[in-house]
């Protein structure tokens, strides 16, 4: 059996905005995220886990910054191209564990809502995604509300 691991992180800032948008899920707040994208940061992570996993570069590789057809782009595509190399390259996903860092929003009341987000992109179950968080204690430019972190692992076995 073949088994890969990759991993992803990503970091999006605090801007201007109503709500943010976490891996799918609309979360009213009182900022939004900057990026050229959507700026879905748990999307991002989990997209560059897949590719790592694959070997295939990464989402600004596959998804150029440059590129204005991707300019406020919702990040679920990302993520389904991502998926489909998964498949293409005769893998399955075993299981994606992501961590998002932040201080605010609270991300608990949201993570099933995120979980079965994920699981409808990636074609698993839900009893295969993790969406854990925490916080920076305070510390660092997370914990000064700045902006949020995301780190992602995926696992995939020869289908
Ligand atoms: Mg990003």
């Amino acid at each position: 059996m073949d088994i890969r691991l990759g991993n992803g992180f990503d970091v999006h800032a605090f801007g201007t905005g109503d709500h943010v948008t976490l891996c799918g899920v609309h979360i009213p707040f009182d900022r939004g995220l900057t990026g050229h994208s959507d700026a879905d940061v748990g999307l991002h992570a989990l997209t560059d886990a897949l590719f790592g996993a694959l070997a295939e570069g990464d989402i600004g590789q596959w998804f150029p910054p440059s590129d204005p057809q991707w300019k406020g782009a919702a990040s679920h595509l990302f993520l389904e191209k991502a998926v489909e190399r998964v498949a293409a390259r005769g893998f399955q996903i075993a299981n994606l564990d992501l961590t998002l860092v932040c201080e605010a929003p609270k991300i608990g009341p949201h993570a099933a809502a995120m979980r079965a987000e994920v699981a409808g992109l990636a074609g698993i179950t839900l009893d295969r995604i993790s969406i854990k968080a925490t916080t920076s204690e305070r510390l660092g430019f997370t914990g000064r509300e700045e902006g949020i972190a995301a780190l992602a692992t995926a696992a995939l076995v020869s289908a």
